[in-house]
C-alpha cells in the first residue's frame, strides 16, 4: 500500500476472486464459470467486429438491446447491458443506496454485495439463512432499504419460487433486487414481475449459461425509469462498458438459443448424477438449482478437501465463513471432468480412513 492511498480504503477489503493459477492445468470447479466454449455463432460474430476495433463502441448497444428485448420478452428501454453483472450491481449500489437506504442480503451469499457495501460506505445489515441454509421470505417484509437475494442463492444454490420473490417485492416499498446470475439453471426467472413492480430490479449475466465469462456481459433490468437511473450512472463512470467484441459475442450468444438450451440441459443433468454420487458417498450436499454444488463430507474437512484436491490438479472453491467452512463449493464440469473428480474425492477420503485406523 503506498502512503498515497486515501484514508477512506487504509482498512478496506476487496472481493477475492476464485484463483486462475497458471502453473499447471487444472480442471477447473472452482470460478462457476461454463465448461463449454461460447457459441460457435457467437465466436464468428467477435471475431467479425475486430477489424473495427480502432473506433468506439456504440454506447447505446443498440443492436444488442433490440436482440435481448425480443428474447427476453421486456421493451428495450427496460434493460441496461454492462461490464458483467458486478458491474450492474456496482452501478445500483451508487444509484439507490446512501446515508438513509442501507443494502440488506443474507449472510450467506455473493461476496461482492459486502464489498461494494463499503467502497461505497453504505451501511449493511445481513439476514441469517435459517438452518438449513434457506432463505425466510418473512424475513424480508418490510424493510424498506435495499435488497439483494440471489435466486439461486451464491454458495448454496438454493432457489425461492416466484410467488415467494412477489411476495418479498410486494411487502416492500424500497428497491428489491434480484441477481438472477443463476437463474438459467433454475429455469425460473422473475424479469416479467418488473410489469408488475416498480421497486424490482432483476441482474443476470453472459458468463455462466451463456459461457461468455471473459468477455464480460451483464445486464439489468426493469422498468424505464430505474433504467434511466442508471444509466445516469453508467455516462458518469464508463460510457462505453460494453466493447464491441462483447458486444458482437452477446448477439450471437443470444440467437444461438439451441446451443445455450443444450449447455443448460447437459449442466444439469452432471449436477443431479454429481448430488448423488457425492450423497452416496455419504456428504451432505444442498439441494442446488446452480451451475454448482456446496458439499460437506463426513470424514474431510472443508479446507483439507479443497487443499489435497489442489494437489490432485482439481480446483474447487473453499470459504472461511463460519457457517460453511465445512463445505467446498464445486462448479458443475464434464461428465468426464465430475468422474475426475469423483475418484480423487474417494482417493483423498480412503487415504484419510487408513490414516485414522492406523492411528
Ligand atoms: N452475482 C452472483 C450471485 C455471482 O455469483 C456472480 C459471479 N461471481 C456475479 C453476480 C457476477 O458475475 P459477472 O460479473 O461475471 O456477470
Amino acid at each position: 500500500m503506498s502512503s498515497y492511498l486515501s484514508e477512506k480504503y487504509k482498512n478496506f477489503k476487496a472481493y477475492t476472486p476464485g484463483e486462475q493459477p497458471r502453473d499447471k492445468k487444472y480442471i477447473k470447479l472452482n470460478t462457476n464459470e461454463s465448461p463449454f466454449p461460447p457459441s460457435p455463432f457467437a465466436q464468428r460474430m467477435a471475431r467479425e467486429i475486430a477489424g473495427e476495433l480502432q473506433l468506439y463502441s456504440d454506447p447505446t448497444v443498440k443492436p444488442l438491446n433490440q436482440t435481448a428485448a425480443e428474447i427476453f420478452g421486456i421493451g428495450e428501454d427496460e434493460i441496461l447491458f454492462t461490464n458483467g453483472s458486478d458491474e450492474a450491481l456496482s452501478f445500483i449500489f451508487l444509484a439507490f443506496c446512501d446515508e438513509k437506504r442501507k443494502a440488506v442480503f443474507p449472510d450467506i451469499t455473493y461476496g461482492f454485495y459486502k464489498v461494494l457495501s463499503d467502497l461505497y460506505g453504505i451501511k449493511y445489515r445481513e439476514i441469517p439463512l435459517k438452518d438449513d441454509f434457506s432463505i425466510d421470505p418473512d424475513d424480508y417484509t418490510g424493510i424498506n432499504d435495499v435488497i439483494f437475494i440471489a435466486n439461486p442463492n451464491a454458495q448454496t444454490g438454493l432457489y425461492l419460487v416466484e410467488n415467494q420473490i412477489d411476495s418479498i417485492i410486494k411487502n416492500n416499498s424500497g428497491i428489491v433486487v434480484i441477481d438472477e446470475a443463476y437463474a438459467d439453471f433454475a429455469k425460473g426467472s422473475v424479469k416479467h414481475l418488473i410489469k408488475k413492480y416498480d421497486n424490482l430490479i432483476v441482474t443476470g449475466t453472459f458468463s455462466k449459461s451463456r459461457s461468455l465469462a471473459g468477455g464480460r456481459l451483464g445486464y439489468a433490468i426493469a422498468n424505464r425509469e430505474i433504467i434511466k437511473d442508471l444509466n445516469i450512472i453508467k455516462y458518469s463512470v464508463n460510457p462505453y462498458n460494453v466493447n464491441k467484441m462483447t458486444m458482437e459475442a452477446g448477439i450471437g450468444a443470444l440467437i444461438d438459443e439451441r446451443y445455450f438450451k443444450r449447455n443448460i440441459e447437459t449442466i444439469i443433468e452432471n449436477r443431479e448424477y454429481l448430488k448423488d454420487k457425492l450423497r452416496n458417498m455419504g456428504f451432505e450436499v444442498t439441494d442446488s438449482r446452480s451451475n454448482f454444488i456446496l458439499a460437506k463430507s463426513g470424514v474431510t474437512g472443508g479446507e483439507e478437501l479443497y487443499l489435497s484436491l489442489k494437489e490432485k490438479g482439481i480446483l474447487v472453491r473453499h470459504f472461511n465463513d463460519e457457517r460453511i467452512k465445512d463445505y467446498i463449493r464445486i462448479t458443475i464440469g464434464t461428465m468426464d471432468e465430475i468422474n475426475t473428480f469423483l475418484e480423487k474425492v474417494k482417493e483423498i477420503q480412503d487415504e484419510n480412513q487408513r490414516q485414522y485406523e492406523n492411528q
